[in-house]
């Protein structure tokens, strides 16, 4: 397979086209390579051929969505016939409340469901909820973790070395310029697994602390599994101040069919979903105690949080989200985090045979590999310097020109399209691609 980066190459000249009507031609920063990003023409399971031709096994799934692959015969079917129908209506559809059922009951937290657009939009949503149950302002978070684009869920998603402050109180940074001074004063940063420095933060502000979201594997955060020591200590502290606790499993609901949380002994109150129950469609959803989700009921004399979304359950998204969902039954989540054990210990072995200073983070279907020596624990550890940055960039591209795709930050996640040999092909380009790093 060969790299088709030159600026003569078909993708360099649609990107050309796309600067003139586009902020650095593109509406997401995510698929930005360069010279120039990539364009797509076809995916097949775990195969995407850009439009020079040139067939790459994809790692990176549309970030993490992408649980079955692409263009899935059974869901493409399932879409095909509702497309028929229709796409949106002023109408309820049955499609979402047979979507709704099956995410219920995949875990007994999921007492009710409501569904929306994107992940953004779901922890927006579920944030919102907090503050309407509990009448309060703040929501705390975990320091780098992300949530999306609401103002305070992106709270000091981006924090550097430079602005993060003393470890024992993390400054609150915006993301976005203008973001108001009142948004970072309503949003209470906390070191991520320390649970001894997070309780004493969180108690400064426990009279104002609608919740505490937090990420079970936080991907930007070093995609390490949170320690249990510290999700309880969360719990407890929430039960003890009348704060919820909220679980953001848009990227982690695909560990374990009834998300991450199962490998936990607490219950979140609210947990927010997106990504791969969308069967390859835009889709968030919110869910978890009825109490809670009572405060979105049109239908109750006190409502505190209005709700809509004009395509929010379309049948589109709810017939897609059901048939990758049922697909990823119980066995198929089981095989896949088989297949995600397998990726990490190759990787391990790969790092041992190429005498790197390197590791592997992550958890069921999974990976992130950090040009560290030892695993991080927590976002400042994670924090990759500018050496690592460059030297990152240089293994993934050479993967790239080796027909393997990963997240920029040296992710990959799996889909059930997946075997051992995709995996096996993986190593064979880190083998390489450490050799040209040492
Ligand atoms: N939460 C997490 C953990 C995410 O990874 C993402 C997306 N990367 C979001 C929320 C936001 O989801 P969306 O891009 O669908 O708005």
């Amino acid at each position: 397979m060969t790299n088709a980066s030159n600026t003569q190459s078909k993708s360099a000249a649609l990107y050309e086209r796309a600067k003139k009507v586009m902020p650095g031609g593109c509406s997401r920063n995510a698929i930005l390579r360069k010279p120039h990003p990539y364009y797509a023409a076809k995916g097949e399971g775990c195969y995407v051929t850009d439009i020079e031709g040139v067939k790459r096994i994809d790692f990176a799934n549309n970030m993490a969505s992408l649980i079955h692959g692409h263009a899935n015969p059974i869901i493409t079917k399932a879409v095909n016939e509702q497309m028929q129908k229709g796409t949106a209506f002023t109408f309820g559809t049955e499609q979402e409340i047979n979507f709704a059922e099956h995410l219920c009951s995949r875990n007994v937290g999921f007492e009710k469901v409501r569904f929306v657009n994107s992940g953004t939009e779901a922890i927006m949503g579920a944030l919102k909820a907090a503050r309407a149950f509990t009448s309060r302002p703040k929501i705390a978070k975990a320091e780098g973790a992300y949530h999306g684009l609401y103002d305070f869920a992106e709270v000091s998603q981006t924090a550097n070395p430079n602005n993060w402050g003393d470890v024992a109180n993390p400054k609150s940074i915006p993301v976005s310029h203008g973001t108001p001074q009142s948004t970072l004063d309503d949003v209470v940063v906390i070191p991520y697994n320390d649970a001894e420095r997070a309780i004493k933060i969180l108690d400064k502000h426990k009279d104002d602390i609608a919740c505490v979201l937090i990420d079970l594997m936080p991907h930007r955060v070093g995609l390490i599994p949170a320690n249990a020591d510290f999700i309880e200590a969360l719990y407890k502290w929430t039960r003890a101040n009348g704060a919820l606790l909220v679980a953001d499993e848009v990227i982690t609901l695909r560990s374990e069919y009834g998300g991450l949380q199962e490998h936990y002994s607490c219950r979140p109150d609210l947990t927010a979903m997106g990504k791969m129950i969308g069967g390859g469609f835009p889709v968030g959803a919110l869910a978890g105690r009825a109490d809670v989700l009572e405060v979105m009921n049109p239908l109750s004399d006190t409502l505190l949080f209005p709700h809509s979304g004009t395509f929010s359950a379309n049948p589109v998204t709810m017939i897609a989200g059901q048939t990758a969902m049922e697909l990823f039954n119980k066995e198929a989540v089981k095989a896949l985090n088989a297949l995600g054990d397998y990726a990490r210990s190759t990787i391990s072995d790969v790092i041992k045979v190429a005498d790197i200073a390197a590791c592997v983070t992550g958890t069921g279907s999974m990976f992130r590999i950090h040009l560290k020596e030892t695993p991080p624990t927590n976002y400042r550890e994670a924090f990759a310097t500018a050496e690592e940055t460059a030297k990152l960039k240089i293994l993934i591209d050479h993967l790239f020109d080796n027909g393997v795709m990963l997240i920029s930050t040296g992710t990959g996640t799996l889909s059930t399209a997946m075997t051992k040999s995709e995996i096996d092909h993986l190593a064979e380009g880190l083998l390489s691609g450490f050799k040209k790093l040492a």
